[in-house]
């Protein structure tokens, strides 16, 4: 958990659905020229590890929670737009890319994590940055060629269930959730490190790039989509504010994250304002 404030790692560990070896990689994944073994558990939680091998391990856990959180809402394994035939080539996250930015590339099989923000700091340290960049991935490995040939709607609903995936899955990790909430019932209404996408790599020290709280006005794709995120984590809110406890809550975002994402495998052609409708029709 990356602290943007005091520029940290709050060190937590996290369960994946795999074994990754030294890199980390597994079948899905590998960090390019990634070289961080694993302790004699083959757990990745050794207490020597440099700022560098916890980026890795950080990247890799992200994108591969970021898979398990997908299979399990749409209910199949993904399988990468390049491994059609029988073949099993991962996607390969490239740390401290030399470009400004993050991108996934399906030509180059790679998410490309660079820089952003104050001080052009690197931007796989950030959770949702690279759970953003593992979803558009996944999409297309759902529905070979949407990006391509969708219309400023149809990406405006990409881009949001991008920003809207790390959202479901820090409020499904504890310690993330109690750092939003304050330990609370209230405070997901205020600017919190689970409403902000990017904290740290906005226009202040803290600020995000986009927030669930304050979306964009305007008709570009981005505005569009964070119209649609920020309906999305009201109604997460209504859910929370409604639990009983929070592993109730828990519980029902993963119900709530079927909801929301299964619809992308039934549609072609999309739009903010029809995601839901149609699904449901
Ligand atoms: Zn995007």
């Amino acid at each position: 958990m990356w602290n943007a404030e005091n520029r940290e790692w709050d060190l937590i560990p996290l369960t994946i659905p795999s074994r990754p070896r030294k890199g980390p990689r597994d079948r899905y994944l590998e960090v390019v020229d990634g070289n961080v073994s694993p302790d004699s558990n083959g757990d990745f939680i050794r207490e020597d590890y440099t700022d560098e091998e916890i980026d890795a391990v950080h990247a890799f856990a992200v994108a591969r929670l970021t898979i398990d959180l997908w299979e399990k809402a749409v209910g199949k394994k993904i399988v990468w737009p390049w491994n059609r035939f029988f073949n099993f080539e991962k996607l390969e996250l490239r740390l401290y890319s030399k470009s400004k930015g993050a991108r996934y590339s399906r030509d180059s099989q790679w998410i490309s994590l660079g820089f952003w923000g104050p001080g052009e700091r690197f931007v796989c340290k950030s959770f949702d940055v690279v759970a953003h960049e593992t979803t558009h991935a996944i999409i297309e490995s759902i529905i070979p060629d949407l990006e391509r040939t969708n219309s400023t709607e149809g990406r405006a609903v990409v881009e949001s269930l991008c920003d809207t995936v790390p959202i479901l899955m820090q409020m499904r990790i504890k310690e993330f959730f109690d750092a939003a909430t304050g330990g609370t019932k209230k405070n997901l209404r205020v600017r919190n490190n689970i409403s902000e996408f990017g904290e740290g790599y906005g226009s202040g020290n803290v600020d995000g790039v986009r927030s669930a709280l304050h979306p964009k006005q305007g008709d570009d794709h981005y505005s569009l989509g964070s119209r649609m995120t920020g309906t999305i984590y009201m109604h997460l809110i209504g859910i929370w504010e409604r639990s009983a406890s929070y592993e109730d809550f828990r519980k029902q975002v993963l119900e709530f994250s079927k909801t929301i994402l299964r619809p992308i495998t039934f549609l072609k052609e999309i739009s903010p304002i029809r995601y839901f409708s149609e699904y449901n029709n």
